[in-house]
């Protein structure tokens, strides 16, 4: 018997912060672990923006502000997201809490929430909080890991209230088209009560011209997208811990305007002057950081080729690729048989030393998830120790 409450005793750990800590034992008992898990950018923090940081304790932002965010940082948020007041954002700490905000202002006990995968860790961990029910909807590579619109028709029951979508893809780099866009409005205009919303942190690093948004494709649907951004993967600030809801429904915002307000005032207001910096400066260090990714992608790519028996789609955006490795499962290494992604990472781990994200995490045991978030010189080593420690399997 627990004393914790039922919600948050169902939680589920990080498996990515597990492997980290893993990898720092290892690290700590002087092995050479090349990783491929880091879910954030690899750059620091461009000089003028932590300048800005310097600047507002300077100028004492050391007060609580408006639980919305300060209106220059809203306003420099709607300069960059196209169609949006500043009455229509709310600034948070990270998307992580904006998209939490609005699972618990939409989600009643019960209530259904569509999820295609594989995703983000956290989604149906934020659904749990506020006591809603996860509706796994598992897409293929076939169809480039996206829900099409027939899945999302045979999902939709009487209860559903929520649909979740990350496009650019945590953790599989693929991105909707405006036809796919347009082909998932026509289901949700036969389904007026399901709300929408669009993780779109990854939305500055895009690859090939791709450059769609699932909430502009949505416009349609005004008041029922919520729109997911923030500063951490475009500006490499991801221990700023700011970003951002945007969404036309006054009762939504309403609703997570009190909720913010409640258990957390606002986000900090040294973070928030930074961001506002980030927004309104020179865009040329997001340019540098997305052609620095698109380098590594080819790298990645490129070396991925090399192995046999594996499966991946290109990445469209973000910084990662998910190889299916499946084709090796059932075979074993010294009596150790490799069953399935948990199995698999564990083994790069211990035998070539290379850290991964297991598949399993994001809802597809067949993949493991790899960062390209990491110098090209660890893009190298990594995927030539997975080829190697891959052929020394036997059936
Ligand atoms: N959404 C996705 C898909 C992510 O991968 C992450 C972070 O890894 C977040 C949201 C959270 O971002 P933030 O740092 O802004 O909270």
């Amino acid at each position: 018997m627990t004393v914790i409450s039922k919600h948050i005793a169902s939680l589920a750990e990080s498996q990515s912060l597990a492997m980290a800590r893993r990898v720092n034992q290892l690290r700590q008992q002087g092995v050479d672990v090349v990783s491929m898990t880091l879910g954030e950018p690899d750059f620091d923090t461009p000089m003028h923006i932590k300048q800005a940081a310097q600047q507002a304790i300077a100028d004492n932002y050391s007060h609580y502000g408006p639980e919305k965010g300060i209106l220059p940082l809203r306003e420099a948020i709607c300069k960059r997201m196209q169609g949006y007041t500043p009455e229509e954002i709310i600034v948070s700490v990270g998307a992580k809490q904006a998209i939490c905000n609005a699972v618990m202002a939409l989600v009643d006990e019960g209530d259904e929430v569509i999820i295609p995968t594989p995703c983000w860790v956290s989604y149906s961990e934020m659904v749990k909080i506020a006591g809603g029910t996860n509706v796994f909807v598992k897409t293929t590579a076939d169809a480039d890991y996206k829900l099409t619109a027939s899945q999302l028709r045979a999902s939709v029951t009487g209860r559903t209230k929520l649909l979740i979508v990350c496009s650019p893809n945590n953790p599989t780099g693929s991105v909707y088209t405006k036809e796919e866009i347009a082909q998932l409005v026509e289901v949700l205009k036969e389904h007026p009560d399901i709300y929408v919303i669009s993780d779109e942190v990854y939305s500055s690093i895009m690859f090939d011209g791709t450059k769609e948004l699932v909430s502009e494709g949505m416009r349609e649907l005004r008041e029922r997208v919520i729109a997911i951004n923030g500063v951490s993967k475009t500006y490499a600030m991801t221990g700023y811990r700011i970003g951002w809801m945007a969404c036309h429904n006054k009762e939504i915002l309403k609703a997570c305007t009190v909720l913010q307000g409640q258990y957390l005032t606002c986000a900090c207001m040294v973070a928030q002057k930074a961001a506002e910096a980030a927004l309104d400066g020179s865009q040329d260090c997001v340019e540098q950081m997305r052609c620095e990714y698109a380098k590594r992608r080819e790298l990645a790519i490129s070396l991925l080729n090399e192995i046999p028996d594996i499966r991946y789609i290109t990445p469209a955006g973000a910084f990662y690729v998910f190889p299916d490795v499946s084709k090796y499962y059932g075979k074993r290494f010294c009596n150790q048989i490799i069953t399935n992604s948990d199995d698999m990472a564990n083994y790069l781990l211990d035998e070539a030393h290379v850290a991964c994200v297991a598949g399993s995490a994001y809802g597809e045991d067949k993949c493991l998830r790899l960062s390209f978030a990491t110098n090209e010189a660890d893009i190298t080593e990594a995927i030539k120790r997975i080829k190697n420690a891959l052929s020394l399997l036997y059936k």
